[in-house]
């Protein structure tokens, strides 16, 4: 094989998708609906994370107690229209799916996004260039914990210790190494600092297979 690495996992919102800036609006919206605005250091909180700790993490910085259901609700309804038809690429995430498409790595998605919306997500992104996907509401502990890295790994039959994973987000980081994956961190709200078994890239964009693939070691 001419790759160390054996597959390649790459988070969605944030890392492929320029996708919490429509989390930005359905957040701010359904805020305003409860009557409050959300602080700037609740919505840090929240990248990465999963709906149902968005939702408590937002009904908290409002201090409103709300039904946590109907908000999801109300969030992933509003999240699916603009999901739609306001997805935007991060610089060099499509090139870098072809790329890898091209000289056979598997690739799997592993989102903290549920199923329903990540199935929207992939008229934009494509389907055809993923081995697996994982979404939040598939796993038994979302992000931070490892599972849904080590879900992906099972799918793809490959040991995640042979493979790189891509995130933009702290909380996404700790999933992936707590798995024991090499990451490649390319931040995008919050800053992230390099470290033993990561590498950090400002975007993307002029990212090669080759670099890519030499962050697990041969
Ligand atoms: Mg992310």
């Amino acid at each position: 094989m001419p790759y160390a690495v054996q597959a390649v996992f790459v988070d969605m919102d944030g890392t492929l998708l320029d996708s919490e800036k429509v989390w930005d609006v359905s957040l701010a919206e359904l805020a305003a609906w409860l009557g409050g605005e959300l602080s700037a250091a609740a919505r840090r909180r929240m990248i990465g994370s999963s709906l149902a700790r968005s939702v408590a993490i937002l009904h908290s910085d409002l201090d409103v107690i709300a039904d946590p259901e109907s908000s999801a609700a109300y969030l992933t309804e509003r999240t699916a229209e603009l999901y739609r038809t306001e997805l935007v690429w991060k610089p060099g995430a499509y090139d870098l799916l072809v790329g890898l498409r091209g000289v056979g790595i598997p690739t799997a998605l592993v989102t903290s996004t549920r199923r329903y919306l990540t199935e929207i997500a992939l008229d934009t992104l494509g389907r055809e260039f993923f081995a697996a996907t994982v979404c939040g509401d598939e796993v038994r502990r979302p992000k931070p914990h490892p599972d849904p890295y080590l879900r992906a790994a099972q799918l793809v039959d490959v040991d995640p210790a042979r493979c790189v994973a891509i995130e933009d987000s702290p909380l996404g980081i700790a999933s992936a190494e707590a798995a024991g994956c090499a990451v490649l961190a390319v931040p995008s709200e919050v800053a992230i600092e390099p470290s033993a078994n990561r590498t950090v890239r400002p975007t993307l964009a002029g990212l090669s297979v080759a670099e890519l693939a030499d962050l697990v070691p041969r």
